[in-house]
């Protein structure tokens, strides 16, 4: 995880997505202190943008015990990097290669009784049914469950699969209080009752994912789902989380405009006085949302610049204001368009407001383009400095 000196050196001349994986493991510990189940890393979306095999580290390091991803790709990508722990892979099409699976160790979600029949078809596997617990979305309905749950119990006792786990999610956890919670919560347990009377004994029963395990000790089993969580995400707004991205771009322009200069595509702004413009080289390709154009905010020599005119693919404007000593921002001076928020720079929860949408899809949707450094303590050796983004010389 240590940085090459020449990823280093670039991240001064490039748009650089710097990821801290200290800020991972801080966020395991945190979010495992406020649980006694065990805490499954949910790594999926190649861990919410941050690198799978990076967050998978740094979530074993602050004591969470095992994966959970969506496809079965992601569970064998898993896999192939090295990671022995227990993987459960939940969202998969009826002819996924649920053989692979099984050769892999990897455990699948049941959602019903087609996936069941497939899952069968691959003997051996260990698997969780998946019961919709109030969104409509993945999992069995209660309807089906009663069925779904005999027929995977015919299922064990032929030898064919093993039930190791119940699982649901509750539609509503951002809002700890929502009716909703209550009523996925006793669904649930319904479901595991009715698991149980039919003769099945799943020794992981899992509802809560971050927001559930920050807010709803009632929602906590013997497992919580944690992904937003590992890398600072708290919709609860219950715990104090770390952001673990920071992302900063250069200058590569600085111009000086005449008041009333319009500026941009669509002329959505005129500057309303002389002023200097920034120019930074990223836009909407690298997931800078263009609905955060004349709204957002970018931190440059430690104060923060409005984002003028639209934001396009390639490129973002920031005006510098008018003075030009010698504290100015010039040509090569770093901008840090989102972080931790530590030196006053915004969050990507301030650009996810400005884009009226979630942290989460700010920062799964940075682009491929965007160079990546990823920092942290090597999990083995707890004696070696830190590397931040300011030891590594990026300011
Ligand atoms: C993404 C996901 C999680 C993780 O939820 P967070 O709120 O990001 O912690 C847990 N369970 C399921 C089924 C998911 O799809």
């Amino acid at each position: 995880m240590t940085p090459s000196p020449a990823a280093v050196e670039a991240a001064g001349s490039i748009p650089t997505l710097v990821i801290d994986t200290t800020a991972v493991t801080a966020n395991v510990r945190t979010i495992g202190s406020a649980t006694d189940g065990e805490v499954m890393a949910v790594v999926k979306a190649d861990a919410f943008g941050h690198g799978t095999v990076a967050v998978a580290k740094a979530s074993l390091a602050g004591g969470a015990t095992r994966f959970g991803v969506t496809t079965l790709a992601e569970a064998l990508d898993l896999r192939a990097a090295g990671f022995t722990e227990r993987i459960l892979s939940w969202l998969n099409p009826l002819d996924a290669d649920f053989a692979a699976a099984a050769a892999h160790g990897i455990e699948v979600a049941v959602p019903g009784l087609a996936h069941l029949a497939a899952v069968r078809a691959a003997p051996g596997l260990r698997v969780h049914l998946q019961l919709d617990t109030g969104m409509a979305r993945d999992g069995a309905s209660p309807e089906e469950w009663v069925a779904l749950c005999r027929e995977a119990r015919a299922a064990e006792a032929a030898g064919l699969l093993s039930v190791v786990g119940v699982m649901g999610h509750l539609p509503c956890a951002d809002r700890p209080g929502h009716p909703a919670n209550d009523a996925g919560r006793a669904r649930f347990a319904w479901g595991l009752q009715t698991a149980h009377d039919l003769g099945l004994r799943p020794a992981d029963h899992h509802l809560a994912a971050t927001a559930a395990t920050l807010s709803d000790p009632l929602s906590h089993h013997t497992m919580s789902r944690i992904g937003a969580g590992l890398v600072g995400i708290d919709e609860s707004h219950t715990a104090r989380l770390r952001p673990a991205l920071t992302l900063t771009a250069p200058l590569v322009q600085v111009r000086e405009v005449a008041a009333g200069t319009s500026v941009g595509y669509g002329h959505s702004w005129q500057a309303p006085r002389d002023t200097r413009l920034g120019l930074l080289a990223l836009g909407y390709a690298d997931g800078l949302p263009r609905l955060a154009s004349n709204r957002a905010e970018v931190l440059v020599g430690g104060r923060r610049r409005p984002v003028v005119g639209r934001i396009s693919m390639d490129m973002t404007i920031v005006d510098l204001g008018e003075a030009d000593g010698p504290d100015a921002p010039r040509e090569g001076d770093l901008a840090t368009v989102f972080g931790p928020g530590d030196a006053g720079e915004p969050t990507a929860a301030e650009w996810a407001g400005w884009a009226e949408t979630l942290e989460h899809e700010i920062v799964t949707g940075l682009g491929p383009r965007l160079h990546r450094i990823t920092v942290g303590e090597p999990p083995a050796t707890p004696n070696r400095p830190t590397l931040t983004p300011k030891t590594i010389g990026i300011r």
